[in-house]
């Protein structure tokens, strides 16, 4: 039988369903994060409320001493669309015949955030004299424009100097096991929005126009065969795509005006975004196009190599659920190209996403135990087994 009587569930499945009850759709938290902050002032963090516009974050942090590992995620959740294409209601949690998690949420990421508070929880219990110091940043703005989130918060974290060395996104990185993939980092991303300018005519008198489209298009077939970069060992060639090409009246008759072109670069660390800038406009400029060219820089790609996290994640991984994860960049951009612009090392470390903005959204509930554990074994690699360096 279906079940999420708090009698029969874990203390994780507890405050992931307790979570999963508040339909929090960007940029509403509707109380997550109070629940959060309840929990962990009971284990003696101090806590920074720090709402910006209509986005509500805050800020955590326990001990006063050493490294800084701070848990990082988001209580917001993307639109669960019409219930009635639900097999059970997105936002009344259950655990199903097979074990799964259901609810918006679910995998994205309420569950994350509930393995995260129970794992310093019991960390914090059994080491309350604990080496470092551990931080949480939580944010109510990750599915949506993401500007008064987590980027803000780093900012305030930037002025008050508050160091970051560690930072463990609870992003569902997994794919086909629980722990199987960790990202250690994400490629960049990088739009334009391309207007070509013609001039307007009639089909039968083309010598007394310039089409746009005509002219546009060797540029852009340019554009398409461009070789970018290499890539490296962490990242995939540099990749340009066309998303949306607009032109014309709808009339058969009319040589159109214009041309707009909307297109993305998704880019590695061997290249930056100015350089593509340039190398871009030089390419449109050789067409000897009259253009112009709105540039919107989504994300810097961000990588954090090896070091100490990436070390006492895999082997937290190991320790508490025996495989071998491995590290990876693919996906889209994530709130870990706002942390690591402080310098920190950052690590994506969560569920499977099978299902994330989906409708049916749902993860094994055993699962959610196990990233639990997975977090607290990461805790006693860097703060009780001594592995980070102060
Ligand atoms: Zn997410």
């Amino acid at each position: 039988m279906p079940t999420t009587e708090a009698a029969e569930l874990s203390p994780t499945l507890a405050l992931a369903c307790e979570l999963i009850r508040r339909p929090s759709v960007t940029p509403d938290d509707l109380g997550c994060q109070a629940l959060m902050i309840e929990r962990l002032e009971a284990l003696g963090f101090q806590i920074e409320r720090l709402p910006f516009g209509d986005v509500e974050n805050f800020w955590a942090t326990r001990g006063h001493h050493g490294p800084l590992l701070a848990f990082a995620g988001h209580t917001d959740v993307v639109p669960s669309g019409p219930h009635l294409h639900w097999d059970t209601p997105p936002f009344e949690p259950v655990i199903d015949d097979d074990g799964m998690l259901r609810g918006r949420g679910a995998a994205d990421m309420k569950g994350s955030l509930a393995a995260m508070v129970t794992a310093v929880e019991r960390f914090v219990a059994a080491h309350p004299d604990h080496h470092g110091r551990i931080g949480f940043l939580i944010t109510s703005d990750e599915e949506g424009p993401a500007v008064d989130g987590t980027r803000a918060v780093v900012e305030h974290l930037r002025e008050t100097h508050d160091r970051l060395d560690y930072c463990i996104v609870g992003e569902p990185s997994s794919t086909d096991r629980l722990g199987d993939v960790i990202k250690n980092g994400r490629r960049g991303s990088l739009g334009g929005v391309l207007h070509v300018k013609g001039i307007q005519g009639h089909v039968a008198y083309p010598h007394l126009a310039r089409n746009p489209i005509h002219q546009a298009m060797p540029a852009l077939d340019a554009l398409t065969h461009e070789h970018w970069d290499e890539g490296n060992a962490f990242f995939p060639a540099t990749s340009f795509q066309i998303s949306n090409l607009r032109s014309g009246t709808g009339a058969t008759n009319v040589i159109p005006g214009d041309v707009e072109v909307v297109f993305n670069f998704r880019f590695s660390t061997e290249v930056t975004h100015e350089q593509l800038k340039t190398r871009t406009e030089a390419l449109l400029d050789a067409h000897g196009l009259d253009y112009r060219l709105d540039w919107t820089l989504n994300g810097e790609p961000f990588l954090t190599a090896e070091g100490d996290l990436v070390e006492a994640a895999v082997a937290g991984v190991e320790d508490a659920v025996g495989i071998r994860p491995t590290l990876s960049t693919s996906g889209g951009t994530s709130d870990g190209r706002f942390i690591a612009t402080l310098g920190s090392q950052v690590v994506e470390l969560g569920p499977c996403n099978a299902t994330i903005h989906q409708v049916n959204e749902r993860v094994r509930a055993a699962d959610l135990d196990d990233l639990s554990r997975v977090y607290e074994a990461i805790l006693a690699r860097l703060f009780v087994n001594g592995t980070a360096r102060p």
